[in-house]
């Protein structure tokens, strides 16, 4: 098993790197271009407090996809298991992030699961508050805790490109009032939250400190305080490896072996139980809307340090 160290990410980030070609850089984000496409940032925090890391982990970009990790977190904390599971399902799709097409069929016509769009806006309805910002404010509260990063916000740039960019995304959510999933008291609201949670400004320190944090059962690294109930923190773990990687999700089970998350801006968390938590930048996505680069760092690091939860022990 190799040694962790700033050496081995560097040359991790260096054999990856090429494989950005592979993808390209989403268009609506404001924060990102193609200039970005190669850029390739790996952090990692250990659970007893080691950071590693190398490639651009200056860069900042939007959390975007990886806030449904805490859109569930959230409402799990609120609501609980048996009430967030009645809105969404937990099942795996192989469906796009942002599909319709099964809005219609599944079991009592619910999304999925909560790591795709539809079953995010559903999930974000059940974080508490009595307006939005309450309910954001509540949002960044816990994620500046979880990251130790007071200065985390929303970009208000990413904010508007998010809205002027937000046909699909309203019609998943006015379908799913249709279908009585959201009330239309909610539906505003819960697509509001959404898409301020979606410009959440962040870096990969910031995110390995998330994943860390997962991997340490709802509880700072040091910390004594369960932030969140480890029951919650299980269930949003076990939703992440079925589900975190869209419809890849099932490959990066077999080639990774832990809980994942990614976003289209080509970010990606990773908690490795009782281990370490990682955090990832690497704009050029594949047509899946997964980091190229960053998934072959997960795959390089996840044999090289033995990291997979299925790994014979
Ligand atoms: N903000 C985009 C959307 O809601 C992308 C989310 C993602 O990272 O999958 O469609």
């Amino acid at each position: 098993m190799k040694k962790l160290s700033n050496e081995y990410i560097e040359e991790v980030v260096k054999a990856c790197r090429p494989f950005a070609s592979k993808g390209r850089v989403v268009d609506h984000i404001p924060d990102l271009d193609q200039s970005h496409l190669s850029n390739l940032g790996v952090t990692i925090v250990t659970l007893d407090g080691e950071t590693y890391s190398a490639g651009e982990d200056e860069d900042h970009f939007s959390l975007q996809s990886i806030s449904k990790v805490i859109i569930l977190l959230m409402a799990l904390e609120d609501f609980g298991k048996e009430i967030v599971f009645q809105k969404v399902g937990m099942e795996p799709t192989d469906d796009l992030f942002n599909s319709i097409s099964h809005l219609e069929e599944y079991e009592g016509r619910r999304p999925y699961n909560p790591l795709i769009n539809s079953g995010a806006i559903a999930t974000a309805s059940l974080i508490r508050g009595s307006t939005v910002d309450d309910r954001f404010e509540r949002v960044l509260e816990l994620l500046r805790k979880i990251t130790e990063n007071k200065k985390i916000k929303m970009n208000e740039e990413v904010y508007n490109a998010e809205c002027n960019n937000s046909a699909r995304n309203k019609a998943l959510t006015y379908f799913m009032e249709s279908t009585g999933v959201l009330s239309s008291q909610e539906t505003e609201n819960a697509l509001e939250l959404y898409n301020r949670m979606n410009s959440i400004e962040i870096n990969s320190l910031s995110l390995a400190k998330l994943g860390c944090f997962l991997s340490n059962h709802g509880r700072l690294i040091g910390g004594k305080k369960q932030l969140i109930k480890p029951d919650n923190i299980r269930t949003v773990k076990a939703i992440m490896l079925t589900s975190g990687m869209y419809n890849e999700s099932g490959a990066y089970a077999v080639n990774v072996g832990f809980p994942l998350k990614s976003g289209v801006s080509g970010s990606i968390v990773g908690a490795v139980p009782g281990r370490m938590g990682i955090g990832i930048i690497g704009p050029a996505i594949n047509k899946k809307g997964n980091s190229c680069a960053g998934g072959e760092a997960l795959r390089i690091l996840s044999s090289d340090l033995e990291l997979s939860l299925l790994h014979d022990r």
